[in-house]
């Protein structure tokens, strides 16, 4: 028999994760290709630093064919154009690849940000730098209350921010929407005004536009539609991990609130994909499940020197349990969690490339 062809769309977190898992769980009895747009991987936690100093591009990324070379899988840097999913064929920028089995992790149109991390380090650097008080800093939000995070809040966490904002002199506008921006003004929903020197926008998330194009796997914003074994709705050998999956929210914000698809869940449904696609391949059904929902929530906010640890059993309510640790240990943590994943990415036994984590 043959032996079946994997081909993972992206090199990521879910992409690089999913490619090695699954060799890993087939002992290399598998034949995967990456097919990824960046010849990089990046580091995309650390993207709240260069914009003060604190990381260089070269700092946040590393070539990404070495760890995939090292790993037997062979690594294409092209971009997908075009997915035919009933002839299990893609087409790409470096020719046309067929599959047995395909993942999509395809992430994000490029419209990226962390509000809450970029807010405080902002705030931090301002108080290093003697300007603290002759700038006035404003977060607008489409957030219904502070900490609520897109996860629907933890318990004391509004109490939390609040108190973060306070002490900082950061003044909050909540539940609200960008109407437009003029030269020096934020026009939010309703006509108030926010006048700055100095804006940063986070714009909402939006999946890839071949992945929107592919409409009978994708929705309006080319997110893709999976079962909880992170297959699509209509092929049973199409799967898609990370930030390229589609995932309901259970509440209505009067403004719409992004969902944090973090780089936790990300690695957990490329594990669970993989496994999914050997059992598949060893002729057995794919049972390994986990909502995204129910995937525990671990994360860090960082604020420059200090920060919060995010803890829950559940990414999304109803939660048994939840926890938000506040002091200078997250930030701790941030940094070990930079210079951990870049030393043992994804299936947690290799080495990508030796990455300096400095304390700044
Ligand atoms: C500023 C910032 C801070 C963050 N901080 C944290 C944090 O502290 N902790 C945490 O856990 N998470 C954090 N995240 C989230 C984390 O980065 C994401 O969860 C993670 O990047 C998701 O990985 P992914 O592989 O699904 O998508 P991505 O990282 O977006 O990767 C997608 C890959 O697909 C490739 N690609 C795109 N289109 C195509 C195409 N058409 N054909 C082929 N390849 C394609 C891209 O080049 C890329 O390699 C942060 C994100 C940002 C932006």
């Amino acid at each position: 028999m043959s032996r079946k062809k994997v081909l993972v769309l992206g090199g990521n977190f879910a992409g690089l994760t999913a490619a090695l898992a699954v060799r890993h769980e087939l002992h290399g009895d598998v034949d995967v290709r990456v097919v990824s747009a960046s010849d990089k991987f990046l580091f995309n936690p650390s993207l709240i630093w260069p914009p003060f100093g604190k990381r260089t591009p070269a700092d946040v990324t590393f070539p990404v064919a070495p760890t995939f070379e090292s790993h037997g899988v062979d690594f294409v840097h092209a971009e997908a154009t075009a997915l035919d999913l009933e002839n299990r064929k893609v087409t790409t920028t470096g020719g046309i690849y067929d599959y047995d089995y395909l993942v999509i992790a395809t992430g994000y149109r490029n419209n990226f940000g962390a509000a809450y991390e970029y807010l405080f380090n902002v705030s931090h650097q301002l108080r290093k730098a003697g300007l603290k008080k002759q700038v006035k800093l404003t977060y607008a939000s489409p957030e219904p209350f502070l900490g609520h995070f897109g996860i629907g809040g933890l318990p004391h966490g509004e109490t939390l921010l609040s108190m973060f904002l306070k002490k900082e002199r950061i003044t909050p506008v909540l539940d609200t929407a960008i109407d437009h921006v003029d030269e020096g003004r934020l026009v939010l929903a309703g006509g108030r005004n926010v006048d700055f020197s100095y804006a940063m926008i986070v714009p909402p998330f939006i999946g890839q536009e071949v992945i929107r194009q592919a409409s009978d796997i994708a929705d309006e914003k080319g997110y893709v539609k999976v079962r909880d074994t992170y297959q699509t709705l209509r092929y049973d050998e199409v799967y898609a991990v990370g930030i390229a999956v589609a995932v309901g929210v259970p509440w209505q914000t009067a403004t719409p609130v992004g969902v944090p698809k973090t780089g936790f869940p990300a690695e957990q449904m490329a594990h669970v994909a993989a496994r999914n696609i050997a059992a598949q391949i060893r002729g057995q059904l794919p049972a390994d499940r986990k909502a995204f929902g129910d995937i525990p929530a671990v994360c860090v906010m960082d604020a420059g020197n200090n920060g919060v640890i995010i803890l829950a059993d559940k990414m999304l309510p109803p939660r048994k349990h939840g926890l938000l640790i506040p002091g200078p240990q997250a930030h701790a943590m941030k940094l070990g969690f930079e210079k951990y994943s870049s030393g043992r990415p994804a299936t947690g036994t290799s080495t990508c490339r030796d990455w300096e984590a400095r304390d700044d």
